[in-house]
């Protein structure tokens, strides 16, 4: 038993829902097929039954409504009257007191034995016996026949029932046997159906083990039902998993490729002093300073990674007032880089848009500092919010040194600086437009840059509500 439940749970799926749906099919059959067999073989033996004691009780009715004075000698050559109630298959015979027969009805089976005492046959007696290997139902009566006394048995065979129920047995047998077939083949093409995308689902599962995130993911099932939905979050899932490790390895060589540079530059400073900046106050003084600056160039860069690599969910329900974000980070800025005069105008009604002010504050700021950076002038910066019918948009224009048009394009990659020598205060990453790109893209803010070498950068933000 052990052994068969290991047997059959260790079957594939597609064989254990065929087996279990031609089994249950075919206990259900079974069952049905089994009382109704029954219930027919009841309900058509009792009428067998019926029909013998009615032909005997015409047969005795018949004998009764005879003249007193008939004899059975004149019954003896005319049985053509009995006949017409008895059926061809029935055979009747008359006994007399003695037991010998004076009269056959048609001989179609041989007597049975008549054990039973005048008083119980004063009554109808019906059995069911086996008389030439035959079923057959035997009816004995007392009978009186105008001053004759006998008994009269009636043999009634049950050839006509038994052929009958064997009929009614072989089609329940084929219909079954049908049936099963049937049952297989739709449990065959169900299991087809619906298990063919869990085995496309495991060999993608499988592939992705094996060979990693390299094959696209491709399913021909999509229907709407619940096997669809789990291959559409599996697609999902991977999609995301793929993503995720796609970043996370473009991170790692990123982060050790940029953060190579500054730990260069300080170990050179470093060896420097130890040969000659220890005696060399001048030495000793430029190889501090510059190995600090690199410090705080690679603090920064580590804060940024961090900040780009940290994914953070977008707040559907945030809401920022635009220029109170505008003038904050104007406050700071010009704090920091004191020559750097930032312009704030509006148009329109004040509107709210999804973001959050943090998000908007790093974003403007990026894009300012970017401008009074990259400035070889006294940096002006007009910043212009529109207020329009579903709507803000925030203009940041700057009279820097403008970016090219074959830099362009690439502004808002990871690392990517046009030119850092160029740089009015030193420390560029290379991360900020990325991570003001990274936040644009989490708030559905479209960004625009229009530029011009020599003459200065607009970049606009587009919110709609
Ligand atoms: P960084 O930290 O180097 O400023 P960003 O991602 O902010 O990195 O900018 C990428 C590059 O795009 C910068 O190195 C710079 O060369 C160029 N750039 C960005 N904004 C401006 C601007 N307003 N004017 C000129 N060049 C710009």
């Amino acid at each position: 038993m052990k052994n068969l439940k290991y047997i059959v749970i260790n079957q594939s799926l597609k064989k254990k829902w065929i087996m279990s749906t031609a089994i249950v099919i075919f206990i259900s059959y079974a069952a049905i097929c089994t009382v109704i067999y029954l219930a027919l073989y009841s309900w058509l033996l009792q009428n067998e039954e019926n029909n013998a004691i009615r032909t005997a009780d015409d047969l005795t009715s018949f004998f009764n409504s005879q003249n007193e004075s008939i004899s059975i000698s004149e019954f003896q050559g005319n049985t053509g009257l009995f006949k017409a109630i008895v059926n061809q298959n029935q055979t009747v015979y008359i006994f007399n007191q003695d037991g010998y027969e004076v009269l056959r009805i048609n001989n179609k089976s041989s007597a049975a034995d008549i054990v039973l005492s005048y008083d119980q046959l004063r009554k109808t007696v019906i059995s069911k016996e086996v008389i030439d290997n035959e079923d057959v139902f035997v009816v004995n009566k007392f009978v009186n026949i105008g001053r004759f006394h006998g008994v009269m048995q009636l043999i009634h065979p049950l050839t006509t029932f038994q052929s009958m129920m064997q009929y009614v047995l072989t089609t329940m047998l084929i219909a079954g046997l049908g049936a099963i077939l049937l049952a297989v083949s739709i449990g065959y093409y169900l299991a087809n159906l619906l298990i063919r995308p869990i085995q496309d689902l495991r060999d993608s599962m499988m592939s992705v083990r094996d060979k990693g995130f390299d094959k696209e993911i491709n399913f021909a099932y999509n229907a709407d039902d619940e096997i669809g939905d789990l291959l559409k979050i599996y697609r999902t899932m991977i999609a995301e998993l793929q993503s995720t490790f796609a970043k996370q390895q473009q991170f790692v060589s990123d982060a050790s490729h940029e953060l190579r540079t500054p730990i260069q530059a300080i170990e050179g400073h470093l060896s420097l002093i130890k040969r000659w900046g220890k005696n060399d106050p001048d030495v000793l003084e430029e190889s501090i300073s510059t190995s600090l600056e690199e410090v705080t160039r690679m603090k920064k860069m580590i804060e940024e990674l961090l900040d780009l690599a940290r994914k953070e969910e977008r707040d559907e329900h945030a809401v920022t007032n635009v220029e109170k974000v505008l003038y904050s980070v104007k406050e700071e800025l010009e704090v920091i880089y004191t020559d750097a005069s930032i312009h704030i105008s509006t148009t329109g009604e004040p509107l709210l848009p999804n973001i959050t002010e943090n998000a908007l504050g790093q974003i403007a700021r990026n894009i300012i500092e970017n401008g009074i950076r990259y400035n070889d002038r006294k940096p002006i910066i007009d910043i212009d919010v529109q207020y329009l019918s579903k709507k803000v948009v925030i203009m940041i224009k700057d009279n820097g040194i403008g970016i090219s048009k074959e830099h362009l394009p690439h502004i808002f990659d990871r690392f990517y600086r046009v030119d850092a020598s160029r740089e009015n205060t030193g420390g560029g990453t290379g991360l900020g437009l990325s991570i003001t790109k990274m936040l644009a893209e989490k708030y559905d803010v479209e960004i625009d840059v229009q530029s011009s070498v020599g003459k200065g950068t607009t970049f606009t933000l587009n919110f709609s509500l």
